[in-house]
């Protein structure tokens, strides 16, 4: 235990920076490629001492029963939402020239706003015209895990998933739609319970292409 402004808080141990994935053998490596994210760091002792003076500062008894390990809590909550695993994404040679849409249909996520960093949370439906390469299926998912650890807004982390599958997949044609909650609006300011938020983006080099929009509108289904 360590006191901080007169209170008890239990130490935690250092956050390991986020481990970088490794690479398949060489042999392995000649049919797929890695494709990876950045490690980040976080020091959790100094984020506790934080989160105590931060609640302590908004007039909350951190001597009570009841909060007295709220900020290791707290700490530990955040940590996680911000605990960023780079993906380890396998791609494959598009032998066959599969040349529809993949999609993924209704991925969870969950963020927080980087507005007020409450949470925000909802489905994806992520879509891609392969080019030369196809990516493993569930590696959607823990793309869309990945660029939702981190405060975000819903418009960006839709912009930057569909960036993401132009750029490093080089997919021809690539559409991520976003249905989400947020707590910032339900729960407080206009509390509007309920209300969720679509966003759309499009990306690759056929982008404008009307046909492959309306496919990919009527796969991910009206927002629900
Ligand atoms: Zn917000």
């Amino acid at each position: 235990m360590t006191h901080i402004n007169g209170h008890a808080v239990s130490q935690l141990p250092a956050l390991r920076p986020a481990e970088l994935p490794l690479r398949d053998s060489d042999s392995a490596a000649d049919l797929a490629e890695q494709i990876t994210g950045d490690a980040t760091g976080v020091d959790l002792q100094a984020a506790q001492r934080a989160a105590a003076a931060f609640l302590g500062a908004l007039g909350l008894d951190l001597d009570s029963e009841e909060l007295r390990d709220t900020p290791a809590r707290m700490t530990q909550a955040y940590a996680e939402l911000f605990r960023a695993h780079p993906p380890r994404l396998t791609t494959f040679p598009n032998d066959e020239g599969y040349d529809e849409l993949v999609l993924a249909r209704a991925i969870p996520f969950r963020t927080v706003c980087e507005h007020h960093l409450l949470p925000f949370s909802g489905v994806a439906h992520v879509a891609y015209l392969p080019g030369a390469r196809l990516l493993g299926l569930s590696k959607l998912a823990r793309l869309v895990e990945f660029h939702a650890a981190r405060p975000q807004t819903q418009e960006r982390l839709t912009r930057q998933l569909a960036d993401y599958l132009a750029t490093e997949l080089s997919a021809r044609w690539a559409g991520v739609m976003l249905e989400a909650e947020h707590t910032c609006m339900t729960l407080r300011g206009v509390r509007a319970q309920g209300a969720k938020t679509v966003t759309t983006a499009l990306a690759g080099p056929l982008r404008t292409d009307r046909q492959r929009r309306a496919e990919f509108l009527d796969l991910a289904g009206a927002p629900s």
